[in-house]
């Protein structure tokens, strides 16, 4: 029995379990293989490189990207939404350029901007969102101008559960000459991704979302723009030819790996996108639908409770955050991890949305389609709990 097996885990968005054939892949590594890729000249060398970019190749499928050198791997979601602020950011804007995010983006596509726009002298222009939680896009297309030349969003928000359209924004975006990077890192357990059909140009996941291991993650880049993107980490196998005092580097993705990469995150990755497919996304999402639909009905049946965003449980993709009258919502996970529930709580790296929504923190649960319908009863009694306890 695990410790989630003792737990209503409703926590999906910080991190999702790992189930038992990923951990085998990454444990295979460890116990019965761990060499270090693209350096040796022996066979096991080479099997596990050809392992390792096999699962390149699997990422390019799964996200429909064109090549398998537009992937890049990464540490994380965070770590690719750097590598585009700093390696293309920092080379391609100039003062009075322009980058447009939301006013709910995770601080991993907020925070990077702002110190790309501090060295770059260009302006960080934020979109507001409508009340249930959309992108403004009469605002965004005001925003919009010839000085905009970054445009970054996220597909799912990490606190209301929108999903945003990207067509449209891409469109709108390169019609302007700016670029789109999206960050997918909540959608990529829920829903397929294809960055051609979307017109992402960059686009950013974890895979410790998508039922991965920790310490890995993707940056999709379209083929012109990652060769013409700069490497922000510099060292050994990104390079071509060294001397005592220049370099030249490889080409994509392999400029942007610099030292040992995360070999077994890269096979647990490609585990788990295996893991996703078997399942397949239609189930998936019938199966998040249901639970968030269930959450919502109970939770608006809850006075006390006020939900942020849609009130329709279809604008939720896996999840709902809320507050239960006053009581912070520390508290209300406090008593509800007492109910044998995970939930979070706080700002969920999203200040700004935070001041936008006028509260300090929300209590967000967050599912995947490993969850019951019981534990979302777990959780409603757990707030029943809340206002008996506080008055609410
Ligand atoms: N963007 C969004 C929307 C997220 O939810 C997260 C993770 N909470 C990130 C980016 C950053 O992901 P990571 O911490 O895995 O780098």
């Amino acid at each position: 029995m695990t410790k989630y097996d003792q737990l209503a885990y409703l926590d999906n968005a910080a991190t999702t379990p790992m189930p038992d054939s990923v951990l085998q892949v990454i444990d295979n590594y460890y116990q019965t293989q761990k060499v270090n890729v693209h350096r040796g000249m022996y066979r096991l060398a080479n099997e596990v490189t050809q392992q390792y970019e096999h699962v390149r190749q699997q990422v390019a499928q799964f996200i429909h990207a064109p090549n398998a050198s537009d992937v890049v791997f990464t540490s994380g979601a965070t770590d690719a939404l750097n590598l585009v602020a700093f390696g293309y950011g920092t080379t391609h804007l100039h003062a009075d350029d322009e980058i447009i995010i939301s006013v709910m983006e995770h601080h991993a596509n907020l925070v990077p901007w702002q110190q790309v726009a501090a060295m770059t002298g260009s302006k960080l222009r934020v979109v507001d969102i409508t009340p249930d939680g959309q992108i403004d896009m009469v605002a965004l297309q005001k925003l919009l101008n010839k000085h905009t030349k970054i445009v970054s969003l996220t597909l799912v928000s990490n606190v209301l559960g929108t999903y945003t359209d990207m067509r449209p924004i891409a469109e709108a975006a390169h019609k302007v000459g700016a670029v789109l990077m999206v960050d997918a890192a909540q959608a990529v357990a829920q829903m397929a991704i294809d960055v051609q059909a979307m017109g992402a140009d960059f686009l950013a996941f974890s895979g410790h979302k998508m039922f991965g291991p920790t310490g890995i993650g993707v940056l999709y880049g379209r083929t012109d723009l990652l060769a013409d993107m700069t490497p922000t980490r510099f060292g050994g196998e990104m390079i071509d030819q060294v001397t005592q005092q220049t370099a030249t580097f490889q080409p994509a993705p392999l400029k942007f790996e610099a030292g040992t990469p995360n070999i077994a995150g890269v096979l647990g990755l490609g585990a788990a996108i295996d893991y996703i497919l078997q399942i397949g996304y239609p189930k998936i999402s019938q199966i998040d639908h249901e639970l968030v639909d269930y959450l919502m009905k109970g939770l608006s049946q809850i006075p006390a409770v006020t939900i942020y965003g849609s009130p329709l449980a279809t604008d939720h993709r896996a999840v709902v955050s809320f507050n239960v009258g006053k009581v912070h919502a520390h508290d209300v996970a406090t008593i509800l991890d007492a109910a044998g529930v995970a939930v979070r709580a706080g700002h969920h790296c999203a200040e700004p949305l935070m001041t936008f929504l006028g509260t300090e923190s929300v209590v967000r649960v967050s599912v995947s389609f490993e969850n019951k319908l019981s534990e979302i009863d777990q959780l409603l009694t757990g707030i029943q709990q809340v206002k008996e306890l506080l008055h609410e």
